[in-house]
């Protein structure tokens, strides 16, 4: 049995994980990022201890932690941190004292890509991408049965691929990165422009009844057939596909594995995907990958996390 940790910036999740890499409990609380780094690691350990009492298991071999932002991973440090607010945490040291087995610690984007290769949608695969459409754009690659890190364990920031030159402002500073045209929050800035557009769409009065637009109202507009919304949808899934046809064009990969909230919307999103991939890459003859959706959802950083012993 082995513990595996999702700490995101909204909420961190801890789960038992079986020797199938399987999850037989899990458990989540607010991270409240607000408090201090100390007082933070000790819920994570108390969330930990919880699970680890309730289950009344006994032969815990390690934990794994996922974690947003760059990271020292031999050394166990997050360097930094913006979802958490976190700068040089000594994460692993901190867990080891309430903690007497061995540690360890990953970017949460290459936790779930670990998961959904593992337990998941991508678990025929030998090399897959998880491209996962949230507040912004997050990426894992898997090559070769191996979790790719580069030099110093900062690659696979998908989300920052240029896709306009001078084009929309993205949260890292530059401006046209992909993140900024395939997110759900770039999702949601299309839509809102929409609704500005078309007072009498049903975008419009999704806004006006929810107090804003989300990735969900905007999703009903779409299923209900709104002219406006249906635009933003196809000019936000043409963004998403563009991105995917660069991964596909450098990788190659067997599988694309697509999460993040948006992806439970399965095969409503996935075909246009396939088209538009199949239409723009650049060695038309060849065999698509798999494009499917995330298998695990939630639970694929949590497992990924667990497993990490097997990719050191
Ligand atoms: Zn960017």
């Amino acid at each position: 049995m082995k513990i595996g940790i999702d700490l995101g910036g909204t909420t961190m999740s801890a789960g038992i994980v079986d020797e199938n890499n399987r999850i037989i409990d899990r458990n989540q609380i607010d991270t409240n990022s607000s408090e201090s780094p100390e007082k933070l690691i000790q819920r994570m350990a108390n969330l930990v201890n919880e699970l680890i009492e309730k289950a009344d298991i006994k032969n815990i071999t390690h934990i794994g932690i996922g974690c947003p932002g760059m990271l020292d991973r031999q050394n166990g440090i997050v360097l930094y941190s913006n979802n958490i607010g976190w700068e040089n945490i000594h994460l692993i040291d901190a867990m080891k004292k309430y903690f007497h087995i061995p540690v360890y610690l990953e970017n949460d984007a290459n936790c779930a890509a670990l998961g959904e290769y593992i337990a998941g949608a991508g678990k025929k695969y030998s090399s897959m991408v998880m491209v996962t459409l949230g507040t912004g754009i997050g990426g894992g690659i898997i090559i070769d049965d191996t979790l790719y890190r580069g030099k110093n364990g900062n690659s696979s920031i998908l989300g920052h691929l240029m896709m306009a030159d001078n084009g929309e402002l993205c949260t890292c500073g530059r401006k046209g990165c992909w993140e900024a045209y395939g997110s759900v929050s770039a999702l949601i800035r299309m839509a809102n422009e929409k609704a500005d557009e078309y007072p009498d769409s049903e975008l419009e009065k999704q806004r006006k009844s929810s107090g804003r637009l989300d990735g969900r109202n905007i999703f009903d507009a779409i299923h209900n057939g709104d002219k406006a919304a249906n635009e933003v949808f196809v000019k936000y899934i043409s963004n998403v596909a563009q991105g995917i046809v660069d991964i596909v064009n450098i990788l190659d990969p067997e599988g694309i594995v697509i999460g993040g909230g948006i992806s439970k919307q399965g095969e409503f999103i996935l075909e246009p995907i396939r088209k538009i991939v199949k239409e723009n890459i650049y060695c038309k003859s060849m065999e698509l990958p798999k494009i499917t959706a995330s298998g695990l959802g939630n639970n694929a950083g949590i497992i990924g996390a667990a497993c990490l012993d097997h990719f050191v």
